[in-house]
C-alpha cells in the first residue's frame, strides 16, 4: 500500500467491522506476536494518564513492526459518562505512518478493532496452547468484549458447552444468546463449577480481586486471562500462576500490568518463567508439553495488535476503493 502519494486515508467503525473479520483479526495478531518475539517488532512504552476532567484516562500505545513494516499510534482512553450519552466508554483511534517518510498514511477507528483483536488475542492463545479434545469452554465476564471471546474462541476447538459465570448474573443472557446462535449448549455455572467443568477459561472482566482460585482449575485447563490491562487489576488466584506454565504477549507488560503482576511482586513467580507466546507461534518454544499441565495465557494488549489490525483495514479499504481520502 502506498497511501502517502495518495493522501491520506480515513477508514471509519463501520467500514472497519465490514472488512476485518475474525479470520483476518487471527491472522494479524498472530504474526505480529511471532515478529515481537523474534525481535522484528517492538512496543514503545505505554503513555497512560488520568486527565483529571470528565473521570477520563487517557493514552497511546505505540510501536513498530518492521517485519510487517507497520508504525504507528493508538490513542485513546476510558471516559466513563459516555454510556449515559449513548457512546461507548472507550474511545480509540489509530494514527499508522509511512515507516519510509513518517508522513500520517491513515487515520483507523479503533473501537470496534480493539474488540477484534483482544477475541484475536486469546483465540490464538487457545489455538497453540489449549488440549485438542477440549470440549467445555469457560467464561468468566459478560460485558463488551465477552462475546467478541467467545465467538473468536468457538472457532478454535471443537466445543460443545459454554459455562459461564459473571459478578453481574444480570449480564449473562447476551454470553447465552452468542451460544445458541453458534450452536453450544449454556450452562450459568457457580465459579467452582466452572473451574471443574471447563477444558478452555476466558477471564474478561474488570476484576481487581481473584475471581477464580487455583485449586478449582482441573488439570489440563487453558486460561487466557485478557481483563488485567492495568495496575491493580487481577481476575485469578496469583497461586493459580505458580501451578501454570505461564504465556503471554509481552513479558514487560505481563510482569506490570498483566496478570502476573501479582504472582512477580509476592515471588510466587519469577519473570524468566513466563514465555512470550510469539516464540510458541515461531516454534521456538514447544507449548503444551502434556494432557495434564494447566496453561494460562496473560493478554495485557500491546499497540502492535491494534496497529497489526488497523494496517488490515486500511489496506483492505484501499484495495476496494472505500476509505474516505484526504490531504493534509
Ligand atoms: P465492560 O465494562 O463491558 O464489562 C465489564 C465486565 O467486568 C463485566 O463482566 C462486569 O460484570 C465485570 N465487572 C465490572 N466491575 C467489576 C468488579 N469490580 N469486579 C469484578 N468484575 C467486574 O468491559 P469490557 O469492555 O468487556 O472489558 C472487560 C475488561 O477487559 C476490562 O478490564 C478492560 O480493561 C479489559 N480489556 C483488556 C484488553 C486486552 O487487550 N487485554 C482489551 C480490551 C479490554
Amino acid at each position: 500500500m502506498n497511501t502517502q502519494t495518495d493522501g491520506l486515508l480515513i477508514v471509519g467503525e463501520d467500514l472497519c467491522e465490514q472488512l476485518v473479520g475474525r479470520q483476518q483479526a487471527f491472522e494479524a495478531v498472530q504474526s505480529v506476536f511471532g515478529a515481537m518475539a523474534s525481535g522484528g517488532a517492538r512496543n514503545f512504552p505505554v503513555v497512560r494518564e488520568a486527565l483529571g476532567y470528565a473521570d477520563a484516562l487517557y493514552g497511546f500505545k505505540s510501536g513498530f513492526d518492521q517485519h510487517g513494516q507497520v508504525l504507528g499510534v493508538k490513542s485513546g482512553g476510558y471516559w466513563p459518562g459516555n454510556a449515559e450519552q449513548g457512546l461507548t466508554n472507550h474511545q480509540s483511534t489509530v494514527f499508522l505512518f509511512d515507516p519510509d517518510t513518517g508522513r500520517l498514511s491513515a487515520l483507523v477507528g479503533g473501537n470496534y478493532l480493539t474488540a477484534v483483536r483482544t477475541a484475536a488475542s486469546s483465540a490464538v492463545s487457545i489455538a497453540h496452547l489449549a488440549r485438542k479434545d477440549a470440549k467445555v469452554l469457560g467464561m468468566v465476564g459478560a460485558g463488551h468484549q465477552s462475546t467478541f471471546q467467545l465467538r473468536a474462541a468457538a472457532e478454535q476447538r471443537d466445543f460443545e458447552k459454554v459455562v459461564a459465570w459473571n459478578p453481574h448474573p444480570d449480564m449473562l443472557p447476551r454470553l447465552a444468546a452468542v451460544a445458541e446462535e453458534l450452536g453450544l449448549s449454556f450452562e450459568s455455572v457457580s465459579q467452582q463449577e466452572l473451574g471443574a467443568q471447563a477444558d478452555v477459561v476466558i477471564t474478561i472482566t474488570s476484576a481487581f480481586e481473584p475471581l477464580l482460585m487455583a485449586g478449582w482449575i482441573k488439570p489440563g485447563t487453558h486460561l487466557a486471562c485478557m481483563g488485567t490491562d492495568t495496575k491493580g487489576k487481577m481476575e485469578v488466584d496469583p497461586a493459580l500462576l505458580a501451578r501454570a506454565t505461564v504465556f503471554t504477549d509481552e513479558v514487560a507488560q505481563s510482569v506490570s500490568i498483566g496478570e502476573a503482576q501479582h504472582a512477580i511482586s509476592s515471588g510466587a513467580i519469577t519473570e524468566d518463567a513466563i514465555t512470550p507466546i510469539g516464540s510458541v507461534i515461531n516454534g521456538n518454544h514447544p507449548g503444551r508439553s502434556s494432557a495434564d499441565e494447566i496453561t494460562l495465557f496473560d493478554g495485557t494488549g500491546v499497540g502492535l495488535q491494534d496497529l497489526a489490525v488497523a494496517s488490515v483495514a486500511a489496506k483492505l479499504a484501499d484495495e476496494a476503493g472505500l476509505a474516505t481520502r484526504a490531504t493534509l
